[in-house]
């Protein structure tokens, strides 16, 4: 309800938009091409093991290591940011920092367990191009992908990408059980496409567990969210967690990344012109 009410005072609110494609290539491969036209990396597969620190307790370093090899490297920058979800940088958060208030408050703050399913049908189940919103207790939003995303097209036989929560007893169980679940919440939503001798029969399946998803919006977190600039100088946080107006999606992601970027400007350009 905090979500639909949000939306419902946007002028746009109503409109929702799909990718036309698999998120690697048609959203990460642009900005990959973005940042290395301009002389910037990317290093894949080469997560954040340590934030190094001055003895002022402002950032001297941060170090990555390589997933396959373990090889470590040492990166120094004029401005660092951390992009990863909230659970996982409580993790990385330096013991000098520990007592700092916009740190130590994202202890009120953890992710939900969320399980997404994909399902392929060998018959159509709707002809609507839009993200439904469900009744059922078990599945809350819900796409018909041949419609709604260019990839997965097909005008004869339904794809559907469902986000199945709250998903706390759900996800250690197999994926057999989810999958019979999902369906049994379908049969209610579609009576007429799974009785009689011409039912719809599902084709094959995926299920995604996400153990620690997006944090959990429960009464009186927003006070948890941080801003993006930290009480740290050279340190600044983005991701959907922190405070922008579009609690935890896509739009609040990047406009958590567009908050962090005039930040870094903001503090920057303070400093005289000499300094990088
Ligand atoms: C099943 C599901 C369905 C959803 N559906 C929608 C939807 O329909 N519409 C919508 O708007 N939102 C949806 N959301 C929410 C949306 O996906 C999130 O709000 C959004 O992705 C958050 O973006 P983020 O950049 O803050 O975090 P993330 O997308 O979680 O990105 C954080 C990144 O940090 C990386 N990382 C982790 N640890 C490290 C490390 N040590 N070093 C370096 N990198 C690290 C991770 O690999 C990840 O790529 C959905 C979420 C889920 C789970």
């Amino acid at each position: 309800m905090t979500a639909l009410n949000r939306f419902l005072q946007e002028k746009n609110g109503s409109k929702m938009a799909f990718l036309d494609g698999a998120p690697p290539e048609r959203l990460c491969q642009p900005m990959v091409d973005y940042i290395t036209s301009r002389g910037g990396e990317v290093h894949m597969n080469s997560p954040l093991r340590q934030i190094n620190l001055n003895e002022d307790s402002t950032v001297k370093s941060f170090t990555i290591a390589s997933l396959d090899k373990n090889e470590k490297k040492e990166l120094t920058a004029d401005a660092y940011v951390s992009a990863m979800p909230v659970d996982l940088f409580k993790l990385m958060i330096p013991k000098q920092w520990k007592g700092l208030d916009a740190f130590s408050k994202l202890d009120g703050l953890n992710g939900v367990p969320v399980i997404n399913i994909h399902l392929w049908f060998d018959k159509k189940l709707t002809d609507i191009d839009h993200l439904l919103f469900s009744r059922s207790p078990l599945l809350s939003v819900y796409a018909d992908m041949s419609i709604t995303c260019k990839e997965y097209e097909d005008p004869n036989r339904s794809m559907l990408e469902l986000v199945f929560a709250p998903a706390k007893d759900w996800i250690n169980r197999s994926d057999e059980d989810i999958v019979n679940a999902t369906m049994e919440e379908l049969k209610k939503l579609f009576p007429t496409h799974f009785m009689g001798d011409d039912k719809t029969e599902l084709r094959k399946y995926k299920v995604v567990k996400t153990p620690r998803s997006v944090y959990k919006a429960v009464p009186g977190c927003q006070e948890f969210r941080p801003s993006q600039k930290s009480p740290i100088k050279n340190f600044f946080l983005a991701g959907d967690y922190t405070m922008q107006k579009y609690l935890a999606s896509m739009e609040g992601a990047v406009l958590s990344g567009k908050l962090c970027a005039e930040s870094i400007n903001k503090e920057y350009s303070k400093m005289p012109q000499n300094a990088s």
